[in-house]
């Protein structure tokens, strides 16, 4: 598969792991219009150790393919879960731009077929090179928080919904050894694979 490097300029500040350490990818989308915004998110120095918030790998609409993190470095991509897990970031708008407003939350971008193409390619490329790799997950199914809605104090919202649910979970576990370890993805027909 192709992969393009483009990495973090903190990328070598990042803790080192070993590759046997890894058991788990989570699936995020950006939230944002595209690639080059979310690499500002990723540049901003956000921690005392010079680093900041990012996925391993990010895939364009167009099935374009970078890697900003190295597999034996440790990303800051979701809560809890860092030390042994990959990130991989879909391009996509979710609620972009009212993350938090309590009537925007039901994302409308769907996820092309080149995107989800190179996603496959990119997993089962991951579950050849990370001896343990089992688990595969949505970062909605591991940070279940809520926060206060932006435009109305007495409503909540979800501080994370992606990939969300235009997510084809179905396609992507019909392609995959790795077992779903979220709800999120419950709806998938095992049967099928
Ligand atoms: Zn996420």
């Amino acid at each position: 598969m192709k992969l393009i490097q483009q990495k973090l300029a903190y990328e070598q500040l990042l803790t080192q792991r070993p590759l046997s350490s890894i058991d788990l990818l989570v699936i995020h989308c950006t939230e944002l219009p595209d690639l080059s915004t979310a690499r500002e998110f990723g540049e901003k120095i956000l921690y005392p150790s010079g680093t900041g918030n990012s996925g391993h790998f990010y895939i364009d609409r167009d099935g374009s393919t970078q890697q900003w993190v190295s597999l034996d470095r440790i990303a800051h991509h979701v809560q809890d879960h860092n030390q042994n897990s990959i990130g991989i970031e879909l391009v996509n708008l979710g609620r972009f731009p009212h993350w938090y407003h309590s009537r925007h939350q039901i994302p409308s971008e769907r996820y092309p077929n080149s995107q989800i193409n190179a996603l496959i390619k990119l997993i089962s490329h991951l579950s050849r090179e990370l001896p343990n790799l089992k688990h595969i997950v949505g970062h909605e199914d591991l940070d279940q928080s809520r926060v206060t809605a932006d435009n109305d104090s007495r409503l909540t919202v979800a501080r994370k919904i992606d990939p969300g649910p235009l997510f084809p979970w179905q396609t992507v576990m019909e392609n995959t050894r790795l077992i779903n370890i979220g709800t999120h993805a419950k709806n998938y027909d095992k049967t099928t694979k």
